[in-house]
């Protein structure tokens, strides 16, 4: 059975090119990046080219990317890392409510451990409002962490007003960008973005390896005790295929980046406009227009979403839910109840994320699956 993949929020493909850099670092060149024999120097060299290119991808410098093992890394990296190094300026963090576990969950601990965490609503389509925004920094305020875009419904925050707010207030932003790159263009110095994070996996790189951008005059505590890899910020021997990877996928992600949004776009629309025509009662989540290029969450109200990506999953097809299987019973998405939906509307949704192979064929052949699937479903 063929399988059409609509999951690329979820992870991509590694693309050929990117394996083909990355292969020779698992045999041939497999020397340590801290050796100082030429084995060694070359690892180094190879992990100083992605590092090169990643900065070049966010317009800033070499100095200021750090390698850590995932996305998720990097957010914990960023705002224990912020918080720690600046605990005796004041102890007040401001996120989203929409946010990703990797930094709700890093926000949570640090509650526990002392830290006041303010939870910003979104409205109904799924945007932080500012002014709430600006009346929640207080003198004790030392960070925002609020995500360049939402990995359910897409939907992509103001974040230059963001950074432009922090920078006015004397407060550093940082914004978990996971899903952003390679969709968005970034530049982190026209957007006042102080920290960043990004994961390879999302643009066509491997798994288990991301970056953290941070800005050089800005101080902040390692949070894993060891050596001294990563300007003694991140310790843990380099991950050098991993890092070769993620250069290389950066830099494809930048290279293509006009056909890539163009082509998302249009099969994106297609697919909501064909959607919204087939089923009428359907509802689209997030922002219509300020949204991820490959992101469409959709409710179909009296739907099982798990249902439905089940029975699509019987079809060679994947998609994603708005709902997670916890012990059995369904929990309703963070996100979705954040932007008002009910907690029953929530679970009849269905997210798809169109990626590099798709095709419009695809899309036709999912969307009439959808369609037959959803008069097997719905309820009478
Ligand atoms: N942040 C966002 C917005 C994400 O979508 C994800 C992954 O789904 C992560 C963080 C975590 O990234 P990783 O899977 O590399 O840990």
């Amino acid at each position: 059975m063929k399988i059409r993949y609509f999951d690329h929020a979820a992870t991509t493909s590694v693309k050929e090119e990117v394996l083909k850099e990355m292969l020779p670092y698992f045999s041939i060149r497999y020397g340590n990046a801290s050796s100082i024999y030429g084995i060694g120097r070359q690892s180094k060299k190879a992990v100083e080219q992605a590092r090169e290119r990643v900065a070049e991808a966010l317009n800033c410098s070499q100095k200021e990317i750090y390698f850590t093992s995932c996305g998720t890394e990097s957010d914990n990296l960023a705002i224990k890392g912020i918080a720690y190094a600046n605990k005796e300026k004041g102890r007040h963090i401001i996120t989203s409510k929409i946010e990703h576990p990797a930094v709700l969950q890093t926000c949570e601990t640090l509650e526990s451990q002392g830290y006041k965490v303010t939870y910003l609503d979104v409205d109904k389509e799924g945007i932080i409002l500012l002014d709430e925004l600006k009346s929640a920094i207080t003198d004790e305020t030392i960070l925002i962490s609020v995500m360049f875009a939402n990995n359910e419904i897409g939907t992509i925050q103001p974040i230059k007003e963001i950074g432009k707010i922090a920078r006015e207030h004397g407060v550093l932003f940082h914004t978990d960008a996971v899903q952003a790159i390679g969709n968005v263009k970034i530049n982190v110095e026209e957007l006042n973005i102080d920290l960043l994070s990004l994961s390879a996996h999302k643009f066509y790189g491997p798994k288990g390896i991301g970056a953290l951008y941070v800005r050089e005059d800005v101080e902040f505590e390692r949070t894993q005790d060891g050596g001294h890899q990563e300007k003694n910020k991140r310790s843990g021997t380099e991950n050098v295929a991993g890092i070769v990877g993620l250069g290389k996928a950066i830099q494809l992600s930048c290279d293509n980046f006009e056909w890539y949004n163009k082509k998302l776009l249009t099969l994106r629309d297609y697919y909501i406009s064909q959607i919204e025509e087939k089923i009428p009662n359907a509802k689209l989540n997030g922002h219509r227009t300020q949204r991820l290029p490959g992101n469409a969450n959709i409710s179909i109200p009296s739907v099982q979403g798990e249902a439905l990506l089940l029975n699509l999953d019987n079809e060679g097809i994947c998609i994603s839910t708005g709902s997670a299987c916890t012990s059995g019973s369904l929990v309703p998405s963070h996100v979705l109840t954040a932007i008002g939906l009910s907690d029953e509307l929530a679970q009849s949704s269905i997210r798809v994320t169109i990626g590099d192979e798709n095709t419009k064929e695809d899309i036709n052949f999912l969307i009439d699956k959808i369609i037959e699937n959803v008069n097997k479903l719905a309820k009478k």
